[in-house]
Formats: C-alpha cells, structure tokens, sequence
C-alpha cells in the first residue's frame, strides 16, 4: 500500500521534530530553504566568540531513516498544493505542515541565504565592533536581549553594556510573571548591566528596516535558492554581505538614542533586540492571519482558510502557529510550544492515516497550551530557569541553594543546545568551546557611571 505524501514546509527544530516522528507511517518530504540547519539559540555566544559558529550549521542529509529534506523555497501553501518558487508544477500531498518558524534581527538569527563563511565573517565583524566600543546598547528586554547582555560582560565584564526596555521588568511580553524578570534582571545587574525600564526608544526611519528581516531581505535583492549558497560562500560576496548587513543590523559610532519620555542616551554601539517576526509570504494568501501574522488554527492545530473554516489536511507547527491561546494571538515564540504543538499533530496524523481519511471523525488530540517554561542563560556560568503559572506572578525552578542557576548552566548555557541538536540530526558531535573564562578585574573602577555616561 502508498504511504500517504507528508509535506513539511521549514526545517527548523518544529518541522524537523514532525519529520522524524512521521517518518514510519507517511512519505515524508521536508521542503527548506537553506542548505543546512542553523542552531539559532546558539547565535549569540558567536558575538563574543564567532568561532562557535562552526557548531552552528548543522547538516540535514542524516535526520531521516526513510523520508528526506529537500532545499527549496516555498513561495505559497494552498489548501491542496504548494508553490515552490522555480518551479511551474505544484506539489500535491495528502498533508501538509506549515512549521516556517519567525525571523528575528542579527544576532539573534542570521539570514537564511547566507553560507558558513559570510556567516563567520558577520560574526567576525561584530565581534570586532564590540571590541572597539565602550557603551553598548540593548535595545529591548526580552530573553534574546537578556542573553547578548549575558554573554558579552562575561567576555567584556569592563564593557558599559545598558538594556533599554519598554516594559515594566525584563521579559514583560513573554507570559513569565514579573518574578523571574526581577531575579534576572538582579542577575545582570550584579554582572555589571545597567537596566533602564518603562523606556521606549524613537527608532528613526532608517531603524525601521530593522524590525524587519523580511524588508531587509527584499532591500539587498537577496538571490532565490538555486542561485545557491556556494556563490554566497565566495570570498568577495561574503565580505559584501558583511558590509551590506551587519551595518544595518548593528549601529557602530557615537550616537544618541531618543526615547518617548523626552530623554536621550548617549551609545558606541546599538544591538536591536525587538522581537520576532512570521514569515506569512508564505500562507496570507489563503489561510486566515493572526493579528500578529502567524496563520491561525483550530484546536487541533488545523490551519483556517481565508473564510475562517478549517482546512482538514493542513496542520500548523511551531513559532508561526497563530493557536486559540492568547485571545488567538497564540503562544510564546519557544520551543516548548512548538514541541507542544508537534505532539497533538502527530497523534492527528496517524489517526487520520489509521482510519484512512482525513474528514467526518473527531480527532483524538486536542491543543492545550503547557505553561510558558523559560531557561534563560546570561552567560557561559549561569542562567535562570522559571515558569509562567495561572496567577500571572510567575515562578523559579528549583530555587534552592543555586540550584537554579545551575540547573540553568547545565542544561542550556554551557552548549546552548549545540549537543542536542547535533544529536538530533545525527550530525555527530560538535566541538566544545575552549576558551578560559575571563578574569573579571576592572568591572567597578573601568565603568563610568552609567547616569553620568549616557543621558545627554
Ligand atoms: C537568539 C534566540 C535564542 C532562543 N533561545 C531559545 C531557547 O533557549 N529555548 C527555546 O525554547 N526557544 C528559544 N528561541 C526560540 C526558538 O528558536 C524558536 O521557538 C524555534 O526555533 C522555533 O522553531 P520552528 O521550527 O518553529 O521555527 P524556525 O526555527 O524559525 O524554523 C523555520 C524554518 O522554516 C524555514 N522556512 C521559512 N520560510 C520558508 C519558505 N518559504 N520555504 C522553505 N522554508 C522556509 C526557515 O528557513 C527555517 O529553517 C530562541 C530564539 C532566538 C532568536
């Protein structure tokens, strides 16, 4: 008997975690468009260490038994087919999962056409940056900020590094509770950040390029796929890139920073850490969009069509499901969602394959979001791990005798998941960073003090 066609669309942690687990039951065809995995969680220890970046691209040719990850670009997911751009044939399938995940600014992730060696020459170039400039600046304070922050003092513990934030503590947006966000931000003071909260940055025009990658992406003519990376790899284009990109992406030079409330701050360098973004290109067209652009599903994570009705055969996965949670806006842009999402997606499939059709039956699994679980590191030796809970106050885990903390080191902060994701795809084993925690001398004496620094 045919195995029923699964199409994947976006190989990222989500489609590749659904891959895996249909891969017994379905012909399973993940269509991505890069050529290799990118472990973005891993990203930001590459500023301070850009030699990390080789643990970063991890190849897909070993992550599945029978079905297998084609590089392609899908250009639209229709109700029965897909466009994938440069080809005039649409691909039919019995099922389809929309997992294309969200696009965040560099460092945080880095462009999905750009090859190993642009990619090291960005992080090269970053690197060099933050070792010219004396006062650094976050903008936003979420667990990516949180996280720069967190990596660069433990290399520059001198360095003025100051989070500016518009909520009210750190990670305000993220379902946490405002406990986890004062621990941490407890943490990266005594680490030497100067924290301003309840302060919005006026980002000028030309920053407004930056909320976006996807504007970005169309403003440096970016090559379609089969042009291929290789030409990317070249020399020549990777030192173009580096310019082009890392230029709009970090502001190097003095400059003044304004705020809403009428202040200015003063900054060497800027790092705009403002959020994710969905790639909707790929679904707008004909499935219904979240207020945040994410493609809206039913509770058992069917995707809704442009009329709002479910569409039986197609799923939607990871940071780009827009679930009935939150009012429809749905989850938390985190693993633990997507990985919530891959379950109930599974268990539909296979009875949908077991019964042989997709339609007239009740699905056995329906979506209940977990509670928001964070671990979140602030540097090679640390980190804070906590959970949202139905009160909104939010709580530490394992909050006894620094248990916390290293509970946090262990399972996230020493490999930022480089280990499990190499495991993952069967990609062997990536190489340990072996470089001498730094001496923190200086962090008093070096640093001016950061009212007298930076309000103008
Ligand atoms: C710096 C950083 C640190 C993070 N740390 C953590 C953490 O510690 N814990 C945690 O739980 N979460 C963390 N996150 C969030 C986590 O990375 C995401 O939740 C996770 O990557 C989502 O996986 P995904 O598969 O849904 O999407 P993605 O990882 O975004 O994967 C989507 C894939 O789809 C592909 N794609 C997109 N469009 C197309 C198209 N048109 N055609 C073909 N392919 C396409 C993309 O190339 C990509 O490979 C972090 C995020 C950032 C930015």
């Amino acid at each position: 008997m045919n195995k029923p066609k699964i199409v994947i669309v976006g190989g990222g942690l989500t489609g590749c975690n659904l891959a895996q687990q249909l891969d017994n039951v379905a012909d399973v065809v993940v269509l991505e468009k890069k050529k290799t995995y990118y472990n973005n969680v891993g990203s930001l220890r590459a500023v301070v260490y850009p030699e990390f970046v080789n643990n970063l691209f991890v190849p897909y040719k070993n992550a599945l038994k029978h079905g297998k990850f084609v590089q392609a670009e899908v250009e639209e997911v229709r109700e029965n087919e897909i466009k994938i751009r440069g080809l005039d044939t649409p691909m039919k399938f019995d099922y389809c999962i929309i997992a294309v995940g969200s696009v965040y600014n560099f460092p945080g992730r880095v462009p999905w056409w750009i090859g190993n060696l642009a990619c090291k020459k960005m992080f090269n170039d970053c690197n060099a940056k933050l070792a010219k400039a004396d006062r650094i600046t976050i903008i936003g304070g979420g667990a990516v900020a949180i996280e720069l922050c967190g990596e660069i003092l433990d290399e520059f513990p001198y360095k003025n590094v100051t989070i500016i934030h518009s909520g009210k503590y750190l990670m305000s947006k993220q379902g946490l509770g405002e406990k986890i966000g004062r621990h941490v931000q407890t943490k990266l003071q005594a680490m030497g950040c100067h924290i301003i909260l309840d302060e919005t940055i006026v980002l000028e025009d030309d920053d407004e390029l930056v909320k976006s990658q996807a504007n970005l992406n169309v403003s440096l003519t970016i090559p379609s796929t089969n042009e291929g990376n290789e030409e990317m790899e070249g020399e020549k284009k990777a030192s173009e890139i580096v310019k082009k990109f890392t230029s709009k992406f970090l502001h190097e030079g003095e400059r003044e920073l304004k705020s809403k409330s009428g202040k200015t701050y003063k900054t060497d360098l800027t790092f705009f850490c403002t959020g994710s973004s969905f790639p909707c290109e790929v679904y707008e067209k004909n499935f219904m969009l979240s207020k945040n652009y994410r493609c809206r599903t039913d509770n058992y994570l069917r995707a809704l069509n442009s009329r709002g009705q479910c569409v039986p055969n197609v799923f939607v996965a990871g940071d780009c499901a827009g679930t009935p949670s939150n009012d429809g806006e749905g989850d938390c842009a985190t693993l633990t969602f997507g990985l919530a999402h891959v379950e109930v997606i599974v268990k539909n499939i296979k009875k949908c394959i077991k019964v042989g059709s997709n339609t007239g039956f009740q699905l056995p699994k329906e979506y209940v979001a977990p509670p928001p679980i964070i671990c979140v590191s602030t540097g090679r030796y640390g980190g804070v791990a906590g959970q949202g809970t139905k009160n909104g106050d939010g709580k530490l885990l394992f909050n006894f005798c620094g248990m916390n903390n290293y509970i946090s080191k262990t399972l996230k902060s020493t490999h930022l998941y480089t280990d499990g994701t190499h495991k993952l795809f069967k990609a062997g084993k990536p190489k340990p960073l072996e470089v001498p925690r730094p001496k923190k001398t200086h962090i008093k004496s070096a640093k001016v003090q950061p009212s007298k620094q930076y309000e103008v």
